[in-house]
């Protein structure tokens, strides 16, 4: 069976258009960055499409590393509290950061990573979003590489999951049914 033509999805950005826009952005940022070696941060598992993507349309010196973390659930994430599954494997003191990450939605997540590397002496923070679902923040979070902005639908693909399915797809989509989507995986309310 198809996963590319499920017709339980309804394309809303073609792999076109995504890479046309990570080439502009990657231009972007080896502008902006050049003589700063920038360390890129993919947040796992979504941002590791994008990041692959857009440190190959980067043409500058840059190192990269991967932070894994979990929001604790329903009630904790109003107070924006997240735990660190993976933690970075370099101090990063005095080094330009570029934090990639697949979609911003409350905020909360990003808003908590920022500051936390901030505190750990970094020399600049900047994140790369690929999308913004600017509808539904609660925690201001200035976006300096933005990939595209999306109205308020729970969307897969290019990295992102619904149940851990649906990462592979190389563009991203909307989906009509999740109840149809779940191949017998635990549900993630959260991601609803
Ligand atoms: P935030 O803290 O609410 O901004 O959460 C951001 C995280 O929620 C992202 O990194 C995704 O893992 C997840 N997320 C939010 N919206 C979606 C979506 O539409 N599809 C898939 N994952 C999503």
């Amino acid at each position: 069976m198809s996963e590319f033509s499920n017709p339980n999805l309804e394309v809303l950005i073609s792999a076109e258009k995504i890479q046309d826009r990570i080439r502009e952005l990657g231009a972007e940022i080896a502008r902006d960055y050049a003589g700063r070696n920038p360390l890129l941060i993919g947040v796992l598992k979504g941002a590791f499409i994008f990041l692959s993507d857009l440190m190959r349309a980067a043409d500058l010196p840059l190192n990269v590393e991967f932070i894994a973390i979990s929001s604790y659930g329903a009630e904790m994430r109003t107070s924006g509290e997240v735990r660190i599954l993976k933690d970075l494997d370099v101090a990063i003191e005095g080094r330009h950061i570029l934090v990639v990450e697949d979609i911003v939605d409350t905020g909360l997540t990003l808003s908590y990573l920022l500051a936390n590397l901030k505190s750990r002496g970094a020399e600049s923070v900047k994140l790369a979003a690929l999308l913004d679902k600017y509808e539904r923040r609660e925690k201001e979070v200035p976006i300096d590489y933005l990939g595209f902005k999306i109205p308020d639908k729970f969307v897969v693909g290019y990295g992102l999951d619904f149940a851990e399915r649906y990462r592979n797809l190389p563009f991203i989509a909307v989906l009509k049914n999740p109840e149809e989507a779940q191949m017998g995986l635990p549900m993630k309310p959260s991601e609803l």
